[in-house]
């Protein structure tokens, strides 16, 4: 073998060595880009959880805040009445005298009032009878109402 078919050949060996590193270096690049992607796609599976996970305690959160303000507003007004006995046995909450101002006379069903909600009772007859009733409109009781000093 002479000099220059032996600094040939070396000269080849180290290309071809070159290219395997290369390849080498190739599929580690391409494994990592899989990885990656594998990765970037599990986080991107985890944040659109999360978005909807946020959406949802979002609209929680309106639903609450809705629901306190009207707790808030109810335990206010529900101050201004007391109990007062319509008929003989039959209570209801009517305005205090000292929160009578422009709003007619009214009664609030004391069933209603104890679930904290304002329900305005309404007059009406019984059936067949000439005796006055109020009922509520939302738990649908009730009853006479022959009022003390009124017919
Ligand atoms: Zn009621």
């Amino acid at each position: 073998m002479d000099v220059m078919a032996l600094l040939s050949g070396t000269a080849t060996s180290i290309e071809l060595l070159k290219t395997v590193k290369e390849i080498k270096e190739n599929q580690e690049y391409n494994a990592a880009v899989v990885a990656l992607n594998d990765s970037l796609y599990s986080v991107s599976k985890e944040l659109i959880s999360l978005q909807s996970l946020y959406a949802q305690a979002l609209k929680e959160k309106g639903e609450l805040e809705e629901r306190l303000g009207k707790m808030e507003h109810w335990e206010a007004d529900k101050e201004r009445y007391e109990m007062q006995e319509i008929f003989t046995g039959a209570f209801a909450y009517a305005l205090k005298p000292s929160m009578k101002g422009e709003e007619p006379e009214h009664y609030l069903c004391a069933n209603c009032y104890t679930d904290g909600k304002k329900s305005i009772l309404q007059p009406g007859q019984l059936k067949g009878y000439k005796i006055r009733t109020h009922s509520c409109p939302r738990c649908k009781n009730v009853f006479p109402t022959m009022s003390r000093g009124r017919n």
